[in-house]
């Protein structure tokens, strides 16, 4: 393992990338290293902040921080879980830090979660320096499967297995995850998903950073699925501030802005972020940007 990383100067993490947003940083204040090292798949870096607790990063992208990693992992799991009248068989691509399986047990009606990871290292990592996240791998319901999630979905396809719901917790398009911001991917969860099924996948950008670039993901996804939306989370430790989602269901009159179901008191009660208000809002989006990406 090693003490140094090349991200970190002078006692700051800083996530620079010149492709997806030149001319500006973001910048953690690091307390130590807690483990640093490249796996066959990524490096893998977690650090200790001094205000966000325990961050995890992946080829230098920041992909959860302690502090506000739950603006994340609720509203990309309950959109498309309170968008459902009744999902049963979920299927989660990526999210070895299991926030999102975290989220997706909470649904009583939920009967089976799966993980698809391809980085075995992340969910053991996880497991011991993010505890909150990763508190579900032994859940009843839930069954993991370390393989790559483009290749599971290809057996899933040739199997004809279905899910009601599926999330791509994915990282970002430069990596293991190139393959999950193609046309063909969308072919694929379209296949494994049940008539009533919804999907949401990571998108990787938001509207101040690459509209173009979401316009052609939103594009794409609208060449396979009737209804894709994009929606998007508020948090401070992606770059801007913003995360953006793409929604996409089989049916064309299912309403993915407006959810089907509320939270139950209990649900709602281990809820920070979502709730069916700021599930709506978040497919609202500032004018330049409805322009482009929603421009009927
Ligand atoms: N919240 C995060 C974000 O967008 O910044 C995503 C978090 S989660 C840690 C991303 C996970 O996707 C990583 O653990 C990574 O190993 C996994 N992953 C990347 N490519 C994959 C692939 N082809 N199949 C399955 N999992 C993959």
């Amino acid at each position: 393992m090693s003490s140094k990383h090349p991200c970190i100067k002078d006692g700051w993490f800083n996530e620079v990338s010149d492709k997806s947003f030149p001319g500006q940083a973001f910048s953690l204040k690091v307390n130590k290293i807690l483990f640093h090292e490249k796996t066959q798949f990524q490096d893998i870096l977690i650090f200790e902040s001094s205000n966000y607790g325990n961050v995890l990063v992946l080829d230098g992208i920041i992909q959860v921080s302690e502090k506000d990693e739950f603006a994340y992992q609720e509203l990309i799991s309950h959109v498309p879980l309170y968008s459902h009248e009744n999902p049963k068989k979920i299927l989660v691509i990526g999210g070895g830090d299991g926030g999102v399986l975290r989220e997706v047990v909470k649904h009583s009606c939920v009967e089976e979660a799966t993980l698809v990871e391809i980085d075995a290292k992340v969910i053991e990592l996880s497991k011991k320096y993010l505890p909150n996240m990763a508190c579900s791998f032994k859940h009843p319901k839930v069954n993991v499967k370390l393989c790559d999630g483009f290749q599971f979905l290809r057996d899933v396809a040739e199997s004809g297995t279905k899910y009601d719901v599926i999330i791509t917790d994915s990282s970002d398009p430069e990596g293991p995850a190139e393959a999950f911001f193609q046309k063909e991917y969308f072919e694929l969860l379209y296949k494994a998903l049940t008539e009533n099924g919804v999907v949401i996948a990571q998108a990787s950008e938001n509207v101040w950073l690459n509209l173009e670039y979401l316009k052609t993901l939103l594009n794409t996804s609208r060449s396979v699925f009737p209804v894709a939306e994009y929606c998007y989370t508020m948090l401070p430790t992606y770059t801007s501030g913003q995360l953006g989602l793409i929604a996409c269901c089989k049916n064309p009159n299912t309403n993915l802005i407006d959810p089907c179901r509320a939270p139950t008191e209990d649900e709602q009660s281990q809820m920070r972020y979502y709730n069916n208000k700021m599930h709506s809002a978040a497919f609202v989006l500032p004018t330049w940007a409805r322009k482009v990406l929603n421009p009927l």
